[in-house]
């Protein structure tokens, strides 16, 4: 199990003995987070604890955070498929969110998010930063292959090859607390996933319900979009396991807050 402080270490800037939700990637680095109010900038003040949920001032802060105006600030509406919208330079604007699960960014005045809670949330980066994505995916996500979606865009878009990606996918639900019933397993063969995958996929759990491991679904599939496995960072740092210091919607049900997964990329 990684820690929270070494995927911390890894991927944010910033004291490692701090707990996650009070960092902030960098603007040009790649990370997954939860935010509060001692970054770097201290410029905002915002509660310890965000719930991002609906309070402006949170975004604004959190805008703030990643370097940006909040009209830069940019999100989607997330319905757990497989849509990409484009976040390019010459996008129009005002940015009014689409309905996606991906977003896809070569405009280092944006960062682009996705908010989780248990789902997956995934940041890709070519080898230059000047290229990203931030991809929403929990199991429905991940049976329509949202994050292939997205790698798929990066190359149509901007001529991304997916061997020179990186990802890095942050806290979300872990194999250890995600039991599903068999309806989820049922979707994944809908959506033609191999059997062989699938069992590695999913393990039986108790009264026919079925175990589903998103870090390993996850994994798969980067690496079965063309990433090399040395670049990809998988925390395997679980919601709910951490609810202490992640949120997390199957420990605290509908009042649980989201967690935002920001990347932007890099300037020429
Ligand atoms: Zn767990």
């Amino acid at each position: 199990m990684t820690s929270p402080e070494r995927f911390h270490r890894r991927f944010l800037r910033g004291e490692p003995s701090c707990e996650m939700r009070n960092r902030i990637a960098a603007p040009g680095t790649i990370g997954n987070l939860s935010i509060g109010e001692h970054t770097p900038q201290e410029a905002v003040a915002v509660p310890l604890e965000l719930m991002l949920r609906g309070d402006l001032q949170e975004w604004n802060a959190v805008a703030g955070y990643a370097g940006v105006d909040p009209t830069d600030f940019l999100s989607v509406r997330q319905f757990h498929g497989a849509g990409v919208a484009a976040a390019s330079s010459d996008r129009p604007r005002p940015w009014s969110p689409p309905e996606a699960d991906a977003i896809v960014s070569n405009d280092p005045s944006a960062a682009i998010s996705v908010r989780v809670a248990d789902c997956v949330p995934i940041l890709l980066a070519d080898d230059t930063g000047r290229h990203v994505a931030a991809i929403h995916a929990g199991w429905r996500g991940t049976a329509k292959r949202a994050v292939i979606a997205g790698i798929e865009a990066l190359q149509a878009l901007y001529g991304v090859r997916p061997e020179r990606l990186t990802a890095a996918v942050g806290p979300c639900i872990g194999p250890c607390c995600y039991e599903v019933g068999g309806d989820v397993l049922d979707g994944f063969r809908v959506a033609g996933h191999h059997p062989e995958i699938l069992a590695a996929w999913f393990s039986p759990a108790e009264a026919g319900r079925q175990r589903l491991d998103l870090w390993r679904a996850t994994r798969d599939q980067l690496e079965g979009a063309g990433l090399l496995p040395p670049n990809i960072h998988i925390s395997e740092l679980c919601t709910k396991t951490h609810a202490d210091v992640l949120h997390s919607y199957r420990a605290d049900g509908k009042a649980a807050g989201r967690m935002v997964g920001v990347i932007r990329p890099k300037a020429f």
